[in-house]
């Protein structure tokens, strides 16, 4: 129940729910061994280089955070080959979302969405007052020619997941190109590049010599293949001046001072960031072949996760899975009944999770 004070676009809102968390399905089922494929997180756990340098920045939790972002402005710069001035950080690309939203969107203006895809964006326009335009994905894929023709003289910001949660699908450099070609001024673009790091298909889209050029403000993340879901750090990528707009509804210490110092420390550790890709790479090459044998129908992903089209039994192996300590993403509140989505883990978790899948379905 929300009070019934707080804003109608917030009280109409459906809530956010995050994948179960390990401890709890262990109590649950009385399980000593639980785990989480469910949420896309790094398998490998944190990097090592963040952890230590997370250490040793303990002695200064009395002070606030930089602000600005300096240290880590400065390294991600120089690795990315932009201007500092053009990047911008959120307490997670999720707040760079909101950032997006607030700096640009009035009540009743429109934002247009896929359906299905990652909620966020739907559910923040929505608290902002936005009126939002669904549409529909096409086999699993973002419908650029249909979103852009459901732009009107309203539209301010438009959402391109890429590549998309949870179908794990890509626009390419083609369908890109022409979305963003001649579009109405007053419409920015935000692609949310969560998966960059994982993406190998050579049709995928290099945003970063648009940026600048193109009304878009590009988001990645420290979340997935950098390990630091918990720490809650990403970035933006965008023209100055639209980073300037973000940057005047930003919460001054949004990006908290353990976030930034790992941060900079996981984006030096590139042995890391090879051994995520490497294992997303073997995991993904397993879990389809076994899937294959299996004769689970799947989405082809380009990320780190998995969508099966398992069919009116979702939701029954979804917790048959549960039972037996796996836990995975069933779909139906993501407009995806029938489908279950699933996380690489590591390969003794991905062996873990075919075994209990194939039990789960006889
Ligand atoms: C995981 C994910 C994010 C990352 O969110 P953070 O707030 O950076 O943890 C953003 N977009 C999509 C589509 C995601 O799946």
């Amino acid at each position: 129940m929300i009070d019934t004070r707080a804003r109608a676009a917030v009280r109409d809102l459906p809530t956010y729910k995050p994948g179960r968390p390990i401890e709890d399905v262990k109590r649950e089922f009385k399980l000593t061994s639980v785990i989480k494929l469910a949420s896309n997180e790094n398998a490998l756990g944190p990097s090592p280089k963040a952890v230590a340098a997370l250490r040793r920045a303990t002695g200064l939790l009395h002070r606030y955070p930089d602000s600005t972002c300096r240290a880590l402005r400065l390294a991600l710069a120089k690795r990315l080959k932009v201007d500092p001035a053009s990047l911008v950080f959120g307490n997670g690309s999720d707040e760079l979302i909101v950032m997006a939203l607030r700096a640009f969107v009035d009540p009743g203006d429109e934002v247009v969405v896929a359906t299905p895809t990652f909620l966020i964006y739907e559910l923040q326009a929505r608290a902002c007052g936005a009126k939002v335009i669904t549409v529909p994905l096409k086999d699993y894929r973002y419908d650029l020619v249909a979103m852009r023709q459901a732009l009107t003289p309203s539209t301010k910001l438009v959402f391109i997941a890429n590549p998309d949660n949870p179908t794990g699908t890509y626009v390419t450099k083609t369908e890109l190109e022409a979305f963003l070609r001649n579009l109405p001024r007053q419409v920015l673009v935000m692609v949310d590049e969560a998966y960059y790091e994982f993406v190998t298909a050579k049709n995928y889209p290099q945003t970063m010599p648009w940026v600048g050029q193109r009304p878009l403000i590009v988001t990645r993340t420290f979340s997935k293949a950098y390990g630091l879901a918990g720490l809650r750090v990403g970035y933006g990528l965008a023209a100055p001046a639209i980073v300037s707009a973000l940057d005047a509804v930003r919460e001054p210490f949004n990006v908290n001072s353990l976030a930034q110092t790992a941060a900079v420390a996981a984006l030096g550790d590139v042995a890391f960031l090879k051994r995520s890709q490497q294992l997303v790479r073997d995991g993904m090459r397993y879990l389809t072949q076994a899937l294959g044998r299996l004769r689970i129908r799947f989405v082809p992903s380009t990320t780190n996760f998995v969508l099966l089209e398992l069919g009116p039994r979702a939701q029954e192996v979804a917790h048959a899975l549960l039972r037996r300590g796996v836990i995975v993403r069933e779909m139906s509140a993501w407009q995806l009944p029938g489908c279950v989505r699933v996380t690489l883990g590591t390969m003794p978790e991905n062996r873990r999770f075919i075994a209990a899948l194939q039990r789960s379905l006889t």
